[in-house]
């Protein structure tokens, strides 16, 4: 029987990262022009009301302010963190335009949410309970978000996460300085209080079967993300000191890192070599080098983390490509020789250019595998060539029954679009189970 309930999330005790006083804030709410058709709003992926908002931080209505950011963006308080706001919503401001400094939506957004994310004030929501419930894999962005918004909409909801502690990427695989652990802890408890259940420590397909699974669910959502950074085959790699950059986060967000005296080299040239680099560097790492293949402006990442990088003293080295690994035991050097473009486009190796950079550790960012052999344990989930999971435009895949949505389906985008993907297929989810139910 369906039965009306009242969920009030009240959370308080752990001060965030500081984001902005109650003066600065107002000052830059009210330089904010509340463009009717705010190009912000639009280049957010989960279309956040961003005048409304800062708006209503203009009125001193906080509560009034975080309802508008979460009711569209349940991670809201995250993505004010992590997001690349430069190329988003800041990015699209008109002020920009107008050649003026574009609003700093995301501290703003930080502001908003820290007092209902981490405070004392109270969120509460009201929804019919449904009696369905709904299996999601993988406690990260996507999942969190699919799982709270489906809970919003009074289903059950178990996400199973097989790390000990839930929120992905989030959690483990963020540079500290953007975003700490703890923090993205809070916001999973802040998810848990909507009536979401969390189980970590527990593998699919180990701890609890897929068949499972689907006896226990009337639907289930896919958001289990990438896997780790495959080795790149080059002789020297199992020497110690070499790893898996995102490992390296995971084991500094863990406070199991002391990098004094190190000479540090990372791979690869997108947004996780730039958060490893740029961590080594604030942990007082010796030297620390980014080894990309190409020029600067092919890099993935964005340009305001590379000068973030370049200001903290990281040695960029350009047209590189690695070729082995020396040492004894454990990393000395890395071995690298020069590439160039060839008169036909293609980049190759520039002869005899071998030459040695003396490091002490070696990180791989060069691109997280595919969960191509996890996902084969559901029946009518398809990948596609790239390994990416193929669903519709509701995000549903092969199996009528199950939907994904975040890195697993677009092969590793930013938090913000995993938590619009999340918040998509919840909605599809919602309306193909209350189809079934005849509601
Ligand atoms: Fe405010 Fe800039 Fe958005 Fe206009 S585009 S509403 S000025 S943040």
């Amino acid at each position: 029987m369906n039965q009306m309930m009242t969920t009030t999330v009240v959370m308080g005790g752990l001060a965030p990262q500081p984001t902005m006083s109650h003066d600065e804030a107002l000052v830059e709410a009210h330089r904010c022009l509340m463009c009717w058709d705010a190009p912000c709003t639009r280049a957010c992926p989960t279309t956040i009301d961003v005048p409304g908002f800062i708006k209503r931080i203009a009125n001193d209505d906080l509560l009034g302010s975080a309802r508008t950011i979460l009711e569209s963006n349940i991670l809201g308080a995250s993505c004010a963190r992590v997001c690349p706001t430069e190329v988003l919503c800041a990015g699209a401001c008109v002020l920009n335009d107008l050649h003026e400094r574009p609003i700093d939506i995301g501290r703003l957004q930080a502001y908003a949410t820290d007092d209902v994310v981490f405070g004392d004030i109270e969120l509460s929501v009201e929804s019919v309970q449904s009696g369905a419930s709904v299996g999601v894999v993988g406690a990260g962005p996507a999942g969190l978000s699919c799982g709270a918004e489906l809970a919003k909409l009074g289903h059950a909801v178990v996400l199973y996460d097989a790390r000990r502690q839930p929120g992905g990427l989030n959690t483990y695989g963020v540079a500290n300085y953007k975003m700490d652990m703890a923090t993205s802890l809070r916001e999973v408890e802040f998810v848990q209080g909507l009536g979401v259940e969390i189980r970590t420590s527990t593998a699919v397909g180990t701890d609890v079967s897929v068949g499972q699974l689907s006896a226990d669910h009337d639907a289930l959502f896919l958001g289990v993300g990438l896997g780790s950074v495959p080795p790149l085959g080059l002789p020297g790699e199992d020497l110690g000191g070499v790893g898996d950059a995102l490992d390296f986060i995971a084991d500094v967000r863990a406070g199991k890192v002391d990098l004094v005296g190190e000479r540090v080299a990372v791979i690869g040239g997108g947004n996780t070599a730039i958060d490893a680099v740029s961590q080594a560097s604030r942990l007082g790492a010796e030297r620390v080098y980014l080894v990309y293949r190409r020029d600067r402006d092919e890099m993935k990442a964005y340009p305001h983390d590379i000068e973030r990088a370049l200001s903290s003293g990281v040695e960029f080295i350009h047209w590189s490509a690695p070729i082995r690994i020396e040492g004894e035991g454990s990393v000395s050097a890395l071995v690298c020789e020069r590439t160039e473009y060839s008169s036909d486009g293609d980049l190759v190796s520039v002869p005899d250019s071998e030459y040695r950079i003396p490091v002490t550790m070696v990180l791989r960012a060069t691109g997280q595998e595919k969960r191509v052999g996890f996902l084969d344990q559901f029946d009518g989930v398809e990948t596609d060539h790239g390994g990416r999971v193929v669903v519709d435009d509701a995000f549903r895949t092969g199996n009528p029954g199950i939907w994904a949505g975040g890195d697993c389906v677009n092969g590793g985008k930013e938090v913000v679009n995993a938590v619009a993907h999340g918040k998509a297929a919840a909605m599809s989810i919602d309306a193909a189970l209350r189809a079934a139910a005849g509601k």
